[in-house]
């Protein structure tokens, strides 16, 4: 077989997604690679694809048990052989599994790191023939990544302890230049083939809204998709208490998530949501690693989150299957002060000095202040994402939260001067803080200890308040006339650019929100993303089609026990409304069918069609 008939075989996928042919046609050539690429876009095919068509064993190093059982689960689902080996197995059945592996009985053994320093898996992994080591969540392995693993240091070690070196190769969604750097010197990545895919998610709508009162937002926007699957991060606990009852009492099917409730709870509730048993789970930023149900329709932040890194991986869990989902923050100026808080009191490796917890703040500080800059940008905000992903300068999307508001327009080209002016005095040697308190003629200590008020600018822009300036400087940034450093001081410097502005041969817009369109966003938006997701595609009929497909799917993973995500996607489940298979093979062209699935669930699905339309499909198309 060669990867095209895997894939259709296993996967019931009919083409490869951008970058995986690259990456599974380098690692074929017994090279080495790094796929960074976003949540969705389909890592583990990259990796296990070459899995099945190299003649030996491919472990692959996962960081969280969830995730493992996830992934093994949709692999037999498929009629691959995997298993995995962690510490949720009795020592019975590590045994078992070990004697299993060592008879060459899966192609596929996922681990957690910690597994691979164990003598005895050493020593079947020894005996046993390991074409690939795959790396997962391998971002894990840097110190300055945010989920830091000691122990992915160690599978190095393993690695070069086997007898021939397996291919290595490693993948994660999130991976800044010193991440990736990180990756590829730690786990000795011989000339690798890196690439990077676009981040661009172009399924999810991205919005953020400044609502007056986020509870009656929320209520609302659950009501409008009550059939849908969600997730509603907060900042705090107390939070997702708070928006908890708010639901439950609104007869919600909801669940919650976070760390103050016992593991038992935990895992309850997250497989509730999983099984589709509630359909919205509320959660603090502790839920989602390790969760790949792919039918999430909406992720909805009732706080800012602490970083865009944070915010692209949580609104990231909506719409892995590709079909249309949205991503809504909440966002209120008091999230500020909620984060500072957090990021003060997080719990920090006791070894780090005083000097790498100074700069570990800083940082935290930068990622909180771009943060905040996305949620108060009146621009495209997908253009916003990318860019900070490093993707350059994009256009605007014409279909995100912003692009569809309307906004007034001021010029601010004047006070943007006065903004480039301050740099140039100060000579460019302070970050955002400082600069913002100088032009507003601010009196904080930091601020005297400066002599700030030495500068011609200082207090300049004293009829503007203070959101207005950082908004202004949040946009010249965007704009390109200004930049910020990327290290820990997130200085603030002037671009090439920025003496066009000087001359006036520009001019800078800002836009502002007409008080009275806030409600009227609202609504538009609530909208849009409801029963009217699919509203291009399905005509109605085919909507509650969709539902009773929806049904024997969720009967089927109930006698199987499995989440139903695992038996067929949304967008297997869409794409059966829309060609309305009525034999075997046409059933097989449908997105997501492939031979195996085919076999176990193919049927059923083909008599519920024939049962629903009485086997005429033009009927069932024009009739309303
Ligand atoms: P990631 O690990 O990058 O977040 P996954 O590997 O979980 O992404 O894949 C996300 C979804 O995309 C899964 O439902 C997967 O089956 C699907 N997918 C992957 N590759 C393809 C493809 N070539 N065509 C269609 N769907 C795909
Ligand atoms: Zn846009």
């Amino acid at each position: 077989m060669d990867k095209y008939e895997i894939l259709e075989k296993y996967y019931g996928y009919h083409s490869f997604r951008e970058g995986q042919e690259a990456l599974i046609d380098h690692i074929m050539e017994g090279k080495d690679a790094l796929g960074i690429m976003p949540t969705g876009a389909g890592k583990s095919v990259c990796y296990q694809v070459p899995a099945l068509l190299m003649p030996g064993i491919t472990l692959v190093i996962s960081p969280l048990i969830s995730l493992m059982k996830d992934q093994v689960q949709a692999l037999n689902q498929a009629g691959v052989h995997a298993a995995y080996i962690n510490s949720s197995l009795s020592e019975n059945q590590i045994t078992k599994a070990l004697t299993f592996a060592g008879q060459g009985r899966y192609k596929i053994i996922y681990v957690a790191p910690e597994r691979l320093e164990t003598e005895r898996f050493f020593r079947f992994a020894q005996a046993a023939q390991i074409s690939m080591v795959a790396v997962d969540e391998a971002h894990c392995i840097s110190q300055w990544g945010q989920d830091f693993r000691p122990s992915y240091l160690h599978i190095v070690n393993f690695v070069n302890r086997l007898p021939i070196r397996p291919v290595l190769s490693a993948f994660t969604a999130t991976a800044t230049g010193e991440v990736k750097d990180d990756i590829v010197s730690v786990l000795g990545l011989k000339s690798p083939m890196t690439l990077v895919t676009g981040f661009d998610r172009q399924n999810l709508f991205f919005a953020v809204e400044q609502v007056k009162d986020r509870s009656r937002y929320i209520r609302h926007y659950v009501e409008e998709h009550a059939k849908e699957s969600g997730i509603i991060y907060c900042a705090t606990r107390k939070n997702v208490e708070k928006v908890y009852e708010l639901l439950t009492e609104e007869g919600v099917a909801v669940t919650r998530y976070h760390a103050g409730l016992g593991s038992e709870e935990r895992q309850r509730n997250q497989d509730d949501f999983i099984y589709d048993r509630k359909s919205v789970i509320v959660a603090t930023n502790a839920f989602g690693m390790g969760i790949d149900k792919s039918n999430v329709r909406y992720v909805l932040h009732y706080n800012m989150p602490q970083s865009m890194e944070n915010y692209y991986q949580e609104a990231g869990r909506a719409g892995r299957d590709g079909e249309p989902s949205d991503c809504i923050l909440l966002y209120s100026a008091q999230d500020m002060m909620i984060n500072r808080f957090l990021l003060e009191n997080k719990e920090i490796n006791p070894d780090f000095t005083a000097q790498e917890l100074r700069t570990i703040r800083e940082r935290d500080e930068n990622r909180l202040q771009t943060m905040q800059f996305y949620c108060n940008t009146k621009e495209c905000l997908r253009a916003y994402i990318l860019r900070y992903f490093g993707e350059g300068k994009k256009e605007a999307c014409g279909r995100c939260g912003n692009c569809q508001k309307s906004y007034l327009e001021k010029d601010m080209t004047k006070e943007a001067q006065t903004v480039i002016a301050c740099l140039e005095e100060q000579r460019e040697r302070y970050g955002l803080g400082v600069v913002v308190g100088t032009l507003l003629g601010g009196k904080r200590t930091k601020l005297r200890e400066y002599h700030v008020e030495q500068y011609s600018s200082y207090g300049a822009l004293r009829k503007c308040r203070e959101q207005e300036i950082k908004d202004l400087i949040g946009q010249m940034i965007q704009e390109g006339y200004l930049r910020q450093t990327a290290d820990k001081y997130g200085l603030l410097q002037t671009t090439g650019a920025a003496q066009e502005l000087m001359e006036g041969n520009c001019k800078l817009i800002v836009k502002t929100e007409p008080k009275s369109s806030l409600a009227v966003a609202e609504k538009e938006i609530v909208l849009k993303g409801s029963a009217g997701r699919y509203a291009d595609i399905l005509n109605r009929r085919g909507l509650a089609f969709f539902d009773t497909l929806r049904e024997l799917r969720r009967e089927i993973a109930r006698e199987q026990g499995l989440p139903p995500y695992l038996v067929f996607s949304d967008k297997t489940l869409v794409d059966m409304c829309v060609r309305l298979p009525m034999s075997r093979e046409e059933m097989m062209e449908v997105s997501g069918v492939g031979a195996y699935k085919y076999k176990q669930y193919g049927e059923r699905f083909l008599a519920c069609i024939m049962d629903y339309t009485g086997g005429m499909r033009e009927k069932f198309y024009f009739e309303e």
